[in-house]
């Protein structure tokens, strides 16, 4: 439980990657400033948290199961916080798809949509009206240098982080006054399992009905290049995780 003082963050998506790192990087405060609520849809998946967190963890890092793409989950995780009392909350949990739209189906894309966008819509729903009736508060969204700039084979990811993007200006304006902050962070490659299920997703890849131009831009253009970028500028977890808590200081 959070002492006095202490702010409560949640975080969702902390399996893996960003999340995790930003959960214990917080966790890990020298001031002990926060007390995370760290959230993850399936918590078998715990181990690397709990090892990364080490003392922290059962102090100022505590645990919940959270799926952003279920109302009922979503639900019953806000309820089960201490009077619903929330100081910060990151909206981390997000997936990719990457292909010609040809070879991808409707339901594919709607998992995107259901976790990217109405993944955040949900919790900023759930947390949005105890934030305006303690008039404090401040909601993160990990959006992308994709939530700025259309990149081929990436149509659904890229509209996906364009409709947070609108959808979080549009709360940020509305929140303003209730002295609530709305902050997007917008990382370009990052080192973590995304990225790793990418290349595994491009090494699958087929594009059936995808025009020859297109898919040879894709391989010998794109993809090369965007590889050099991720070895020359991708950034590590810990990189995201310090930013994220200057943004929120
Ligand atoms: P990871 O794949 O390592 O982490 C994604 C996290 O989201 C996992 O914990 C995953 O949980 C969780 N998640 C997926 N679906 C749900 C769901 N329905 N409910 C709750 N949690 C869910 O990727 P990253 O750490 O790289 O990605 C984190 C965020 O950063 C994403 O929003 C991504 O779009 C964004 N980003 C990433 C970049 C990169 O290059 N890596 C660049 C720019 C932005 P589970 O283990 O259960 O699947």
């Amino acid at each position: 439980m959070a002492n006095s003082g202490q702010k409560v963050v949640l975080i969702t998506g902390c399996s893996s990657g960003i999340g995790l790192r930003i959960a214990v990087t917080l966790a890990r405060d020298e001031k002990k400033r926060y007390h995370v609520i760290a959230t993850m849809r399936d918590l078998r998946k715990k181990d690397k948290l709990v090892e990364a967190a080490g003392d922290a963890f059962g102090k100022t890092l505590t645990l919940l199961p959270l799926d952003v793409c279920s109302d009922e989950s979503v639900k019953s995780c806000i309820n089960s916080v201490k009077d619903r009392h929330i100081d910060i909350l990151i909206n981390n949990a997000g997936v990719g798809l990457l292909g010609p739209l040809e070879s991808i189906s409707i339901e594919e894309m709607k998992r995107v949509f259901e976790t990217n966008f109405f993944g955040v819509v949900r919790m900023i729903k759930e947390v949005m009206p105890d934030m305006k009736k303690r008039r404090s508060g401040h909601i993160v969204v990990m959006s992308s240098v994709m939530g700025l700039q259309g990149v081929v084979f990436n149509d659904v990811y890229t509209a996906s982080k364009f409709a947070m993007e609108g959808f979080c200006e549009s709360m940020a304006v509305q929140l303003m006054k209730f002295n609530v902050r709305v902050s997007m962070i917008e990382p370009g490659p990052v080192h973590t399992e995304f990225e790793t299920k990418m290349m595994d997703d491009v090494a699958k890849m087929e594009y059936p009905g995808a025009d020859a131009d297109t898919v040879r831009y894709f391989k010998d253009v794109y993809l090369p290049s965007s590889i050099d970028i991720f070895e020359a500028m991708g950034q590590t977890p810990e990189d995201i995780a310090k930013c994220t808590k200057k943004v929120i200081e």
